[in-house]
């Protein structure tokens, strides 16, 4: 009989078992992939680490958690500068002086700011949804080239249709900055993350190709408690309705090539392009292999967002008013669960980075454990 049986290892699952083993409890990993870590897992292809699962690029402003995953992983200085491509014309995200210089030929920061002012004016009031927060942040010009398209094919819904919040993640600055991310600390786990999640999992048994749904009583019984990180409304035979969820799909390509674009993520902000975004896995080590040596080839991976659908990967919960609402029943549910702990992505239906993640867990673990 274990202490507690984490069903999922990814970031939640990996850092709750770690916090439970360093207390003494006895603990089973199980994962229904034939891997660890999740989403974030990677593998090194051709001698680069490929994210397999989507870019991941590690951003926190919680000290705590940045000094936390340095016990297991050296972090490199990767810094988050997508492009946006719309229709062949480049610019710099997040939004700033270089993306206003280009859209509009604005020179300086007050320039910039009376153009967006100016265009703004068309909200008035509290923003209502997506399309009037992105206005009535930088004006229709960038919204209608750089945010409508690419957030309609991310999220397969009108940008009339999606809460306000989900733009609020972008910075909009009057600076020459391009780091995507308002973060204190960023980085990437030299070598990748799945060594990482690795030593977050030592000395730690994990069983993976386990479905834990698919023999759940015979799990139940080996375990006091579950820490089940997978979706809710699986959990629960999707009895209230299924939530919804945005999928990923990669195509994956290894070009005889040494550089294909030039940068970590090109967004393709057009509603024409059917992908949203191409990342070139070797940039987010700078092009070099493990030993420091270039690498003469590289691989590409194209992300089209679809609408999931069972037997996919969910990766994004969509939340919406109608799914908040369905979300809230099942944690009804699942707060009657005593012996069992719902977290992560999934088990919360959340929108969460993975620095959110590990604060959750380590939270969790806290309170759980002590
Ligand atoms: N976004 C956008 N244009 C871009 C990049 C992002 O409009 O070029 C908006 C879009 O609404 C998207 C949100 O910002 O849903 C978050 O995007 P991001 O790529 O940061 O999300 P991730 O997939 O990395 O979690």
């Amino acid at each position: 009989m274990y202490d507690y049986l984490v069903v999922g290892a990814g970031l939640y699952g990996a850092v709750f078992a770690h916090e439970a083993k360093q207390r003494g409890k006895s603990v089973l990993v199980i994962d229904r992939r034939p891997n660890i870590a999740g989403n974030v897992y990677t593998e090194r292809v051709e001698g680069i680490v490929f994210h397999k699962y989507g870019a991941h690029i590690f951003h926190t402003n919680n000290t705590q958690v940045w000094e936390y995953v340095q016990r297991f992983a050296t972090f490199n200085r990767f810094t988050n500068s997508p492009v946006a491509n719309y229709k062949g014309e480049l610019y710099s995200l997040p939004f700033n002086m270089y993306t206003f210089n280009k859209m509009w030929g604005v020179v300086t920061p007050d320039e910039a700011q009376a153009k967006t002012d100016e265009q703004r004016a068309e909200i008035t009031g509290e923003p209502q949804n997506l399309e009037e927060q992105a206005i009535s942040l930088v004006g229709r010009d960038i919204y209608e080239k750089l945010i409508k398209g690419y957030t309609e094919k991310q999220w397969g819904r009108d940008c009339k249709e999606l809460p306000a919040f989900i733009i609020k993640r972008l910075p909009v600055r009057l600076t020459f900055d391009n780091n995507y991310f308002n973060a204190l600390y960023q980085g990437i786990p030299v070598g990748g993350y799945t060594k990482m999640v690795g030593r977050m999992l030592e000395g730690i048994e994990v069983r993976l190709g386990e479905d834990y749904l698919k023999k759940k009583a015979e799990y139940d019984a080996m375990a006091e408690k579950v820490v089940y990180t997978g979706a809710i409304d699986a959990y629960f035979g999707y009895r209230l309705g299924p939530l919804e969820y945005r999928s990923v799909r990669f195509e994956n390509e290894i070009l005889d090539t040494p550089n294909f674009q030039g940068n970590a993520a090109v967004n393709y902000t057009d509603r024409e392009t059917p992908w949203t975004r191409i990342i070139e896995h070797k940039w987010f080590e700078f092009g070099k292999g493990e030993n420091g040596e270039d690498l003469p080839k590289t691989i590409i991976s194209r992300e089209y967002s679809s609408e999931w659908k069972p037997g996919d990967e969910p990766y994004y919960p969509v939340n919406d008013e109608k799914n908040g609402a369905l979300y809230q029943q099942y944690k009804a549910l699942a707060e009657q669960e005593t012996n069992v702990i719902f977290g992560g992505r999934l088990g919360e239906y959340k929108y969460y980075d993975m620095d959110a993640v590990i604060a959750a867990a380590l939270e969790r673990a806290e309170r759980e454990l002590g």
